[in-house]
């Protein structure tokens, strides 16, 4: 699985959803004192499993970052999103452009979600946090909360950041990739329709997903 999240960061750069140095994630194996992450500023391209930052997470939410390491900037947002977790779990944060072109526009993605089966079958999309900076303890808290993370549960696949980028969960690297992968497909269908925020929320409120 630590090989998958280079793989995945490789991806993500080849799809134009990060850019060199962007992005990042972590992973963290059923019930593991072990939280792995990957490394700042480090060009995502090459990222390889040695590469990957390894912190202990004790029982009180202490983290050890081992001496010298520089693990993301992002890291408070893993910790808050992974600390619960009872199963294997992977979180990978991205840029992706039609999702983030899609907010800025003014779509509510949760309603995007709802109107398209090839994403709301597959994927539970939250309501988008705000304009918040990134690497900051307030932009890790509001998509903590926006993914509904209760205990070991969440109540959502990926939400959306504002003027910024999303955070998905699953499994292991590839799953959280593909819900990635899903919402800026139907982002990208939805702006080349050249329909309005409006039109689409019309439609939301009358429950229908066909456009006539
Ligand atoms: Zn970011």
């Amino acid at each position: 699985m630590l090989t998958a999240i280079g793989d995945v960061m490789r991806r993500l750069y080849e799809r134009g959803w990060i850019t060199t140095r962007d992005g990042n994630a972590s992973l963290r194996r059923r019930r593991s004192k072990l939280l792995y992450v990957t490394p700042s500023g480090w060009r995502k391209t090459i990222i390889h499993p040695e590469h990957i930052i390894k912190i202990g997470l004790s029982e009180d939410g202490v983290l050890s970052v081992p001496q010298g390491a520089q693990p993301s900037g992002e890291l408070h947002m893993h910790y808050l999103i992974q600390r619960g977790a009872m199963r294997a779990r992977s979180v990978v944060h991205a840029h992706p452009t039609h999702v983030v072109a899609a907010m800025y526009r003014g779509f509510d993605l949760p309603q995007i979600a709802s109107q398209f089966p090839e994403i709301f079958r597959y994927t539970r999309v939250g309501p988008a946090v705000g304009a918040i900076p990134a690497i900051t303890e307030a932009l890790g808290e509001a998509t903590a909360v926006a993914l509904g993370i209760d205990g070991a549960d969440i109540a959502f696949d990926i939400v959306g950041q504002h003027n910024h980028g999303v955070t998905s969960v699953g499994p292991d690297p590839w799953a959280a990739y593909e819900h990635i992968e899903r919402l800026d497909h139907v982002c990208e269908i939805l702006l080349a329709s050249g329909v309005t925020p409006e039109e689409v929320e019309r439609r939301h409120a009358l429950g229908e997903m066909t456009p006539r």
